[in-house]
């Protein structure tokens, strides 16, 4: 398994998580380049705080904001919020891993702040702003001004994401005044919709993340494992199962990060990386 999945399964872990919470089951985590830690996470809970813009994302840059950014720092002390203003540049060493695609106000949030690269599983249909409805994130997005651009890569975990997703509305209808009939309520769990690659990457750039065998599933609008595989190529318990200590231990690895020293925001952090990959 690649780096890059065992984090996009942390944040697959903290969707279940959400599932388990009331919440739609959208997360991610915050990772730095530099350390290949995960410095930040958010879930999604616009039910409980009663919010409708308590995305996972903009949770992850609070967070982010609270534990590293301090108040005397280099932010400025501009109070947590999202808007790229007084925000350190520590951010362009950061790459997320979200479950679902950015909406087109988190995607809009992480290229202000300068994130380096966005990994999502699903594609978000309705409001993707990573190349599904708008892509805020390509150099082509002028709306934008000067901030640089982001790499978005879907994919990862991607039938894992949907499922979740899959069980959240089965329960909503189940919750609806005028329930369905129980044979609503069978999830689909075979078919999945095609990955238009195209929409959202190069082919040379599929090939440099995904090697050069898998072309094939590029050209074929297919994903990265499934048709034909055991369990239609998904990690079952990783969604079928509670995760109810996932939050206690992503916040322990950062408590240990903090302690450690290794990580600060501004030069000295970064500093601080590069003599960690020197040593
Ligand atoms: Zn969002």
């Amino acid at each position: 398994m690649t780096e890059d999945e065992l984090f996009m399964r942390d944040a697959v872990r903290l969707a279940r998580h959400a599932l388990d919470h009331g919440e739609t089951p959208v997360a991610c985590v915050f990772v730095s380049r530099a350390l290949r830690e995960v410095v930040a996470f958010g879930v999604n809970a616009t039910s409980r705080d009663h919010c409708g813009t308590a995305h996972a994302e903009l949770q992850a840059i609070r967070q982010w904001q609270e534990r590293w950014g301090g108040s005397g720092g280099a932010s400025g002390g501009t109070g947590g919020e999202a808007t790229g203003t007084g925000v350190p540049g520590s951010f362009s060493d950061l790459c997320v891993y979200v479950t679902v695609e950015p909406c087109v106000m988190c995607a809009s949030a992480l290229r202000q702040i300068g994130v380096s690269k966005v990994y999502f599983g699903c594609a978000n249909d309705r409001f993707g702003g990573n190349g599904t409805v708008l892509s805020l994130n390509s150099p082509q997005s002028r709306s934008l001004g000067a901030t640089p651009p982001y790499a978005a890569v879907p994919g990862l975990f991607r039938r894992e994401a949907i499922m979740l997703l899959r069980y959240f509305y089965v329960r909503e209808n189940d919750k609806a005044p005028q329930a369905r009939s129980k044979g609503n309520r069978d999830i689909n769990t075979r078919d999945f919709p095609p990955l238009h690659w195209g929409r959202y990457i190069g082919r040379e750039e599929f090939g440099r993340e995904f090697g050069s065998r898998e072309l094939h599933r590029y050209d074929d609008d297919l994903d990265l494992a499934g048709d034909g595989v055991a369990d239609h190529g998904i990690d079952w318990t990783l969604i079928d199962s509670r995760h109810d200590r996932i939050v206690d231990a992503l916040t322990e690895r950062l408590d240990t990060l903090e302690r450690s020293g290794r990580y600060h925001f501004g030069k000295k952090r970064k500093i601080a990386a590069e003599s960690n990959i020197i040593t």
